[in-house]
């Protein structure tokens, strides 16, 4: 067992950092102040090659594996970017570079792959539904076979970046629920390009991250040709977890990443601030969870990283995909709730940072998976305690 990063990736870690030093806070600050997209960032991310990093070298990209991914995203929100920062690679990695790579054909390889390694075209993901978040077996939008098309209809809600991004992956039924052989078939992906006039976009308005919108959609008799499947139709659920993991583990690497920034903050802030004539880090009251906080953090990284290898080497992730997403939240939150209070009142402040990383660490109890839902994983999947859905 070797716990080590190569050279490479420590390079990657390294260069990243490098990256993030040319956005100060006031820069994110004004991100979700203003509700504006971190364009320059992006920008500046793309041009070193970050939005390929999954794509194979053939189609522009790095070649890299999840492990690198969670690298990068640990990076930049620890860098100083915070969440806000893993949205710019995040959704197009995740959502359209992962499934496209391994299940898309030549030609949707072809037709996006060379432009997301560029940064030229974004995605995002619809798979919520009002009726379906942690039930996806109960998706209702409906997607018809027309002669060599389909034809959409449904509503999605809380889709990040649908109204930025230039395709979406689509989570549909093509055989309702009822008429399915097993409860699991039924599904299947779509590649849409956006925008288009059948789809409407409506950003929501919500507790943090504003630097990306997530929206609702409402799709009315949208048309998309039947060479936009990706993988078998009926059978997308499978190809699905293969985007559904990586998220998840992906975002938990920014979760870490934020609750490091959050610490090493409040850290530099305890030394440096005196109470009663000494600095507010002797007391053990400050002290102690800090450190806790460090503890937690380095654990948490370590199942992150176990699920990304297992991921690359295309082995069983399920379980420790799991641990790692439950017990970064946990640890994130817990260095962000205790930074704040080391901050004091100037935690409540806008000018200290802090409070934005609360408000953006308070998502991931939520989403992509609910805690419950993946301790409900663990619980029924793993423990074999029987189920609840
Ligand atoms: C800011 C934001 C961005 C998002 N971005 C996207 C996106 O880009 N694309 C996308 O498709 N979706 C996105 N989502 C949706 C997100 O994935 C869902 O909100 C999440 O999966 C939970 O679904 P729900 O909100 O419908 O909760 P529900 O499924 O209604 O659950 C409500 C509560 O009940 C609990 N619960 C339900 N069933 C069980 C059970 N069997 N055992 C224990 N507890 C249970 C849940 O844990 C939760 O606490 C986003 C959400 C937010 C808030």
């Amino acid at each position: 067992m070797d716990f080590n990063l190569s050279e490479e990736q420590k390079l990657i870690a390294q260069s990243v950092r490098e990256i993030v030093k040319d956005f100060p806070p006031e820069y994110w600050r004004e991100m979700d102040q203003e509700h504006k997209f971190p364009e320059e960032f992006k920008k500046a991310v793309a041009k070193e090659g970050y939005m390929g990093m999954v794509i194979p070298e053939e189609y522009g990209g790095e070649g890299l594996g999840m492990l690198e991914m969670c690298i990068t995203t640990d990076a930049l929100a620890a860098g100083g970017a915070g969440i806000s920062g893993i949205w710019t690679i995040g959704p197009t990695q995740i959502f359209g570079a992962v499934p496209i790579s391994k299940h898309g054909n030549e030609a949707q390889k072809e037709k996006y792959l060379p432009k997301m390694a560029k940064g030229e075209l974004e995605f995002c993901m619809g798979l919520t539904e009002p009726d379906a978040g942690s039930n996806t077996i109960n998706t209702s939008t409906m997607a018809v076979r027309d002669g060599d098309e389909y034809v959409i209809n449904g509503k999605k809600i809380f889709i990040t970046n649908a109204d930025r991004a230039d395709g979406m992956l689509l989570i549909t039924r093509t055989t309702p629920l009822d008429k399915a052989p097993r409860k699991i078939m039924g599904i299947t992906l779509f590649l849409v390009d956006l925008p288009d006039p059948t789809v409407e976009v409506v950003p929501i308005e919500k507790h943090g991250l504003h630097c990306v919108n997530s929206c609702e959609i409402f799709i009315d008799n949208l048309r998309v040709p039947e060479e936009n499947v990706l993988g078998e139709v009926d059978m997308g659920l499978f190809p699905l977890f293969d985007v559904l993991n990586p998220e998840r583990v992906g975002t938990s690497a920014g979760v870490i990443g934020c609750g490091s920034l959050a610490l090493e903050k409040a850290v530099e802030y305890a030394k440096e601030r005196e109470v009663f004539g000494m600095p507010i880090s002797r007391h053990q009251a400050i002290q102690f969870p800090l450190a806790t906080a460090k503890a937690k953090l380095e654990t948490a990284k370590l199942m992150v990283y176990k699920a990304a290898l297992l991921m690359d080497k295309d082995e069983e992730c399920m379980a420790e995909t799991c641990m790692a997403k439950l017990m970064a939240v946990e640890a994130g939150e817990y260095a962000v709730y205790h930074a704040m209070q080391t901050f004091g009142g100037y935690g409540y402040a806008v000018e200290y940072d802090v409070e934005r990383w609360w408000r953006e660490m308070n998502l991931w109890r939520l989403a992509p998976v609910t805690q419950e839902m993946t301790l409900a994983m663990l619980g029924q999947n793993v423990m074999g305690m029987g189920r609840s859905y």
